[in-house]
């Protein structure tokens, strides 16, 4: 379950959306290639823009819009123990809830998350029975994504001293006191797959972005697109 709220014309609306509404909407938002961020907590955030006449009726303006989505029971903290067991629980679709002297575990093919984590996992609503089938909630799919995606910017250099070789260059615009800016600064991601250099950090930060709501489009269209038991 999610709170959704939407940002419109006449302000936000807020209400709830099952985990079904919230597929339906990110494939929908997917489909017309709108922006979609997955986020920490396991929701989303979806933007997008329209046009719409401007005030007097004449001119087309665009305006900001958006549905943000944020899970009744966030997924706190994904340790790398949590991780796993979500991790064998999504690979493996003969996942289900069996009991072990009176105390209920997940059993796979080959493996059984034991009775105290299986506790934990439900208690967090990362996971849910589903005809039979133990899977992960949307909320901890989500979470997963944003955990593997962390990114940060590095701080520019700044000011600093040539090296003999730039030094050659000291006539060129920039220059104080023999000094050179550098204000270039590298956008870097956990999953290791991005690596760009932006002018200065708010490029480098847009370009994290970018790379964010990439993956959690890719993410939509070939895991949500289709039926989760297709
Ligand atoms: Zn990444």
């Amino acid at each position: 379950m999610f709170r959704e709220t939407i940002t419109h014309a006449g302000g936000t609306t807020e209400g709830t959306a099952s985990e079904t509404h919230a597929v339906t909407l990110l494939v929908r938002a997917a489909r017309r290639q709108y922006a979609m961020e997955a986020t920490p907590a396991g929701g989303a955030l979806i933007t997008w823009t329209r046009h719409v006449f401007g005030p007097g009726g004449n001119s087309l303006v665009l305006v900001d819009r958006s549905i943000r989505l944020d899970p009744m029971t966030p997924v706190g903290n994904l340790t790398d123990t949590v991780r796993e067991d979500l991790s064998l629980v999504d690979g493996d679709p003969r996942a289900r809830y069996d009991l072990v002297k009176g105390r209920r575990v997940i059993t796979g093919t080959l493996w059984q998350v034991p009775p105290f984590p299986t506790a934990g996992l439900r208690a967090r609503r990362l996971v849910v029975e589903d005809r039979g089938r133990v899977r992960l909630t949307l909320t901890a799919r989500l979470g997963l994504l944003a955990h593997a995606h962390r990114t940060t910017t590095t701080a520019p250099r700044g000011w600093y001293h040539p090296s003999a070789y730039e030094s050659a260059g000291l006539n060129r615009p920039g220059r104080r006191a023999g000094l050179l800016r550098d204000s270039t600064s590298a956008a870097v991601c956990s999953c290791l797959e991005l690596s760009a250099v932006g002018g200065d950090r708010e490029h480098a930060r847009r370009l994290a972005l970018d790379h964010r709501r990439a993956v959690t489009a890719e993410f939509v269209a070939d895991r949500l697109a289709v039926p989760v038991n297709a």
